[in-house]
Order: structure tokens, then sequence, then C-alpha cells
């Protein structure tokens, strides 16, 4: 698979671009490539999805911000890394989301895709389509990591078993409607400002189905779908984020009498550690030691995703120091190898109360020539700071 283009250079936009000028650049791109003016152009169509999919992303503030951190990855977009939405969005899709931005009345042959037919025009048997089911999946930082095979429990619409999801016992309870002659839809003409144009719009006798039953199945009253639970196994991949969609086609809701079923959207919720902060790939612990600890050195223990480890702290360690354990992050998505890093951040422990004994023994360290800051311990303080201002 070709690797994405960066959804900024697709809409033409700079990086800082506002919303306003995000939907001018789209609403040009999109009237430019509309299948209605490029009808049979494979190409234009392709355009005008890359545009559409970019412009779903950079308009939504929280998918903007995944993207600018993680690119494709962060927006469930990666090329070729499987399951995920977002790869390449249905006419369906598009004009559900943006019709408005269409203006009313625009583009009015697009009306037969919203109304969950498989091909729009000129299809002569209707399909009909289950809708969609979205979980949300809470996953520890470990499952994360690692990559987690889930088990869920759903409660949705599968065929009914008394008539096999035909809504009627015997082929003759059944026959065609009247209405649309069991296309489905009705068709109008319209006048539009591109001009005249034939809008399809859902047989309401038949609710598109295309027949009408005479004697329905008892069991689904002709609906030929009943509720039941069902358990679907998940694969989730390692490194993935808050927020990501995965996709299973098929697995949602079935169709009423026998159409193709919806699909299951797993939305990833990532479940907050007790000690480790995630950053991106990396994790963050906040290791707290004594101020005795800080000056002499000493051991403590770190925990990690895989479990507890000793580390070693330097006689003289300051506040604000990091320490880094390769490896020990979250997987990289996507890759199969990378794999963020651990960083212990070392903070001191300043007493809140001191006893009277405390006091005395302060009183005598604060006399202490190592314990009176130099001008070069302040220098080194701003050393650091910089140093982490370029980071
Ligand atoms: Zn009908
Ligand atoms: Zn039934």
């Amino acid at each position: 698979m070709a690797s994405k283009r960066d959804y900024y250079e697709v809409l033409g936009v700079a990086k800082n671009a506002t919303e306003e000028e995000l939907k001018k650049a789209y609403r040009k791109l999109a009237i430019k490539y509309h299948p209605d003016k490029n009808p049979g152009d494979k190409e234009a169509e392709e355009k005008f999805k890359e545009a559409a999919e970019a412009y779903s992303v950079l308009s939504d503030a929280q998918k903007r911000s995944r993207y600018d951190q993680f690119g494709h990855a962060g927006v469930g977009g990666a090329s070729g890394a499987g399951g995920f939405g977002g790869q390449g969005m249905s006419m369906e899709d598009i004009f559900s989301m943006f019709g408005d931005l269409f203006g009313s009345g625009g583009f009015g042959s697009f009306g037969g895709f919203s109304s969950g037919f498989s091909s729009g025009r000129g299809s002569a048997r209707p399909v009909s389509k289950g809708s969609d089911l979205r979980v949300r999946i809470k996953l520890s930082l470990a499952d994360i990591s690692k990559g987690v095979d889930k088990t869920i429990a759903l409660n949705k619409y599968v065929p009914c078993k008394e008539c096999s999801g035909v809504g009627c016992k015997e082929s003759k309870d059944k026959h065609t409607c009247q209405t649309c002659h069991g296309s489905g839809v009705v068709s109008s003409v319209q006048d539009t400002i591109f001009g005249r144009m034939q809008s399809s719009t859902t047989c309401r006798t038949c609710g598109g189905v295309g027949e009408v039953i005479e004697n329905p199945c008892s069991h689904c009253g002709g609906s030929g779908i009943v509720r039941d639970k069902e358990s679907i196994d998940i694969h989730i991949p390692a490194g993935v984020i808050g927020g990501m969609q995965i996709s299973l086609s098929g697995k949602g809701n079935a169709a009423p009498r026998g159409g193709i079923n919806g699909d299951l959207l797993v939305v990833v919720e990532e479940l907050p550690d007790e000690n480790l902060i995630r950053n991106g790939n990396d994790l963050i612990y906040n290791l707290l030691v004594s101020v005795p600890l800080a000056a002499k050195g000493g051991e403590v223990v770190v925990p990690t995703l895989d479990g507890k480890v000793k580390l070693r702290i330097e006689p003289g360690t300051q506040p604000g120091k990091v320490l880094r354990l390769r490896g020990k992050g979250i997987s990289v998505y996507g890759s199969r190898y990378g794999k963020g890093d651990l960083l212990v951040h070392v903070n001191v422990h300043i007493p809140h109360s001191l006893s009277s004994e405390d006091k005395k023994l302060l009183d005598q360290l604060e006399r202490s020539e190592h314990f009176i800051p130099s001008e070069s311990d302040r220098k080194n303080i701003d050393n650091d700071y910089r140093r982490r201002m370029m980071d």
C-alpha cells in the first residue's frame, strides 16, 4: 500500500491553519473533485475521498492534536496496519459527515446513499445494511504495551432462527412491493444549483426492502432479526492510543431480512496506571527519594510494566535528574521491535514538619560547608534548565 500523504499537504494549508481556512480549503477541493462533476473519473474520486479524510481529522481538535503528535498512526490511518478505521472513507461516510458543507439542495443524486444501500443508483435489488455497533474497551498500559486478545459479550441484532432471517415461514407469504416495484427506492427529479438532478428516497411502504410480508414470522414480527447475546474475540495490537478505533467489519447488527451486517467499532480507552504516566511511547515514573539518600546515593526500587527493577542512585543526585531505562516503555504502534523508554524523574522529598531532634541536626548541617550552595551550583541549574528548554 502506498504511504499516505500528509493531511495538511492534501488540503494545501499550513500546519497552523485556522478552522475557517481548513473548511475553505476542503470545500474548494470537494467541489473540484466531486463525483457529480467527474463522472467515472477514479482519480478524482480518490482525491475527493482523500480530502474528506484529511478534513475529517483536521477539523476535529482532538484528532488534529493526535495527528500532529503521532502522525497517521495517531488517528488510526496508518497504512497497512490493518484493522483500524479511517482507511479511506466511503461516499456514504463523507456525505453523512459533511453534507452541510455542500449547501442545502446540492448533490441531490447522492440522497440514495444515506438510506443504506450498498450501491446507490441503478441497482435493482436493494440490500439493507445492519447498523454499526460501537463499544468501548478499557485497557491497562500493560495490555497496551504488549497487545492483547479480549473477548467481549455483546447484545445485538442477530438473524431470527425461526425464519432464518427471512421474516416469514414460507416464501408465498412474501411479495414484491407495489409502491417501488421491488427497488426499495422512489425517485424524483429536482432542480438544484448544479442543474437538474435525480434524487432517490427510501420507499415508505416497504422500508426499502422491496418486499412486503403478508404473514410475518411470529418470533421476529417479520423483521428477520432478534436481539441476542454474542461473544466476540478482539485482537488489540500493541501500542494503541486512547481514542483509536478498531473496526471489525460485519460484526455489528444483522440487517433486517438478510442484508449485510453492520460493523463493530471498538474504541480504545486507556486506563491510568497507578504508578506510570504515559507520554507517547515513553513512560514516566516520578521517583521520590529522601534528602539523605539523594546526597549519599543508594539503591531504589522502580516499578515497570514487567515488574519492579532495582536502580542505583549516584551520590549527589540532584532533583530533576532523569534516568532513562531503555526499552521499558510502550511498544510503538505498527512496529514490530520499536519500544519507548521508561524515564525516571528524580524528586527529592523535603520534610513538611520537623521534630526538635531533626531541627538540631539540620541546624548543624546548615553550617556545614557542603550544605551551603555555591554560585557554580546555581549555574549548573541554569545550564540544566536551558538544556531542558531545548528538548
Ligand atoms: Zn417499496
Ligand atoms: Zn423470524
